[in-house]
């Protein structure tokens, strides 16, 4: 069987089918077309299709779009609700407490109610029939480097049809080298290839790792005779129970149309507990009155998981290096105070976009060149926003009186507070031994067994996987290297009863006895909701996440 690798050779390569790299990439053709230039642009998703792996909140502020697509309203834009009305509640385990003064950055006037899986397989039309070139179903696994310059020069594709034992199988399809002058990754959240470049050329700020949170979300069709639809509001935020006031996060409750809402509960990765339970606490969540009897009578249509990055402005890595730019949540710019990173994320692809056109105009690809994006960043709205919100997920990672001192003083500063910059910490070395810690969460083990789930409105972790549409080819290599399995049946089982099998959202992670009775770690690898959360709280870094055969992973189609 022939397996050498194919070459592809194109002018510009995006590494991500996101919401980044779409608006990158249709005005990048724009601006090609606008100067007269013929430029081969090509993208890769690792999703099965556009949007397969999109899952957001997601309430859009459209600043960025209106830019991109001025005429977006005649276009089709697929927006759920438009009059967003924000409502605040302080949760305990029984009650709720509206909270009588919405901060101004949870303010969504003006904002559109989205599902970003929509947005952007419509964005994805958009770039298509502008002429740029689309492979869904295709994952980046290498990146490809000048052996002169040391300049990026391309991204490799993973090779489809290899079996578990990394054997050719009769379906055997090499992997493609696809070189280009310039290669931007629009990644989002944790992404494997900046992760191999950063190692390489030291992009990422050591003194500010990024810090995450994690999600478990929900589309629910609710009833006809709904309080939530009936009312005027269409935004719900909580904090409060279930995480308690020590773990970061809060939920979200947005309307749709069709009688759906989307619900999710997010969760600072920087959780002490080895005993919470993402996923639990999103049932929890549920669970409470207030969220309860809004969702009675629902059924779950879809559910995913997915991390974002919230160490905001500090965290930035190295944005342009020779022959590779990063957008996006690749390139931290979430604005985690607004819980918003689509129109950052947009606006930073099409900086790229002028940054790249300037290049060609230059033929010039080299990092000197490419560093104009940074400078076309810092003139933007995007450094306005991140700049003002660029100690708040810090502040929010404080515990007791510290937390609302912190905040408090960056309100009334407009974002400087009391330490400027305040230190961001691995979200892995936060957890503290099992026992050390109380459970800062409400304990499940007085709920009665078999309560929790009914499989319609309230769904087991498989059956979530199952309403993610998650598919991978069994017979692969796994995905998901664990460097020292011995660690996880001693010293992770002793220190924080294996934290995986529960941080994991989709049981990829289970301890098992072996036929002598020993505990050994056995993994699930074709539940994987490609969220990531293992590679970052794994509390000794045993885990990596390396992409699956493209085309696997969920399929998401209204988150
Ligand atoms: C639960 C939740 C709620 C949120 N709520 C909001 C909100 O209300 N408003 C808001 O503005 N933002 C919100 N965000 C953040 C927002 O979704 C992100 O900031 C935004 O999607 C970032 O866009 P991106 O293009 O950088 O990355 P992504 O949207 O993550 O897209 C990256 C794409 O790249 C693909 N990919 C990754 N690696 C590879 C590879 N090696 N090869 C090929 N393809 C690859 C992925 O499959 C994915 O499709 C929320 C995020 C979450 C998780």
């Amino acid at each position: 069987m022939d397996s050498t690798r194919e070459e592809m050779s194109l002018d510009v390569l995006y590494v991500g089918g996101g919401p980044a790299n779409m608006a990158g990439a249709i005005h990048l053709m724009r601006l090609a077309k606008e100067k007269g230039m013929d430029i081969e642009v090509g993208l890769i998703e690792k999703g099965d299709e556009i949007g397969a792996h999109s899952l957001s909140g997601a309430i859009l502020d459209p600043i960025a779009l209106a830019e991109l697509i001025p005429d977006y309203g005649s276009r089709e834009c697929p927006i759920e609700f438009s009059q967003c009305q924000d409502t605040f509640y302080f949760l305990t385990a029984t009650r709720q407490y509206k909270v009588p003064f919405v901060p101004k950055f949870l303010h969504n006037d003006g904002c559109h109610i989205i599902s970003l899986s929509k947005f952007t397989r419509w964005l994805g039309d958009i770039a298509e029939n502008e002429g740029v070139n689309i492979f869904p179903g295709f994952a980046g696994t290498d990146v490809l480097y000048d052996t002169d310059s040391g300049s990026v020069k391309g991204v490799g594709t993973g090779d489809k049809g290899v079996d578990a034992e990394g054997k050719q199988k009769p379906n055997f399809e090499p992997g493609i080298d696809l070189t280009a002058r310039v290669t931007v990754f629009g990644e989002g959240s944790k992404g494997s290839l900046i992760r191999k470049i950063g190692r390489k050329k030291n992009i990422f700020p050591h003194e500010a790792p990024q810090t995450f949170e994690t999600a478990i979300k929900e589309v629910i069709e609710l009833p006809k005779e709904n309080r939530v639809l009936e009312s005027e509001t269409t935004v719900i935020h909580t904090f409060g129970y279930p995480l308690g006031m020590n773990t970061k996060g809060g939920a979200f409750l947005y309307r749709m149309t069709g009688n759906r809402i989307s619900l999710g509960l997010v969760i600072g990765l920087d959780y002490e507990a080895p005993m919470l339970e993402p996923y639990s606490a999103f049932i929890q969540l549920k669970k409470h009155p207030l969220i309860a009897e809004i969702i009675a009578g629902g059924k779950v249509l879809q559910q995913g998981a997915k991390t974002l990055n919230t160490g905001g402005y500090y965290t930035m890595p190295t944005v342009a290096i020779g022959g590779a730019l990063f957008v996006g949540d690749s390139a931290s710019m979430l604005n985690a105070q607004r819980l918003k990173g689509i129109h950052t994320a947009m606006k930073s692809g099409m900086l790229a976009a002028e940054t790249i056109i300037d290049a060609f105009e230059k033929d010039d690809f080299s990092n000197h060149s490419l560093s104009g994006y940074r400078t076309r960043i810092e003139k933007s709205w995007i450094h306005e926003e991140q700049y003002r919100s660029r100690n708040f997920s810090q502040a929010l990672s404080k515990k007791g009186p510290a937390k609302w001192l912190h905040l408090g003083a960056q309100f009334f500063s407009n974002g400087t507070g009391a330490v400027d910059p305040m230190a961001t910490h691995a979200d892995h070395s936060a957890m503290k031994p099992v026992g050390s810690v109380p459970p800062d969460w409400p304990d499940e083990s007085d709920r009665k067994e078999g309560d929790a789930f009914d499989g319609n409105l309230y769904v087991d972790k498989l059956t979530g996987v199952f309403l993610s549409g998650t598919t991978h080819i069994e017979d692969q290599p796994c995905h998901l290297i664990v460097q020292d399995l011995d660690l996880c049946r001693t010293r992770c089982f002793r220190e924080y009863r294996n934290p995986c099998t529960r941080f994991c959202p989709a049981q990829v992670y289970e301890i098992v006895a072996d036929e002598s009775g020993n505990r050994k770690l056995k993994l699930n690898p074709s539940n994987c909701l490609h969220c990531k959360t293992c590679e970052i709280k794994d509390p000794y870094q045993n885990i990596t996440w390396n992409c699956p055969e493209g085309g696997g992973g969920p399929k998401y189609t209204i988150t």
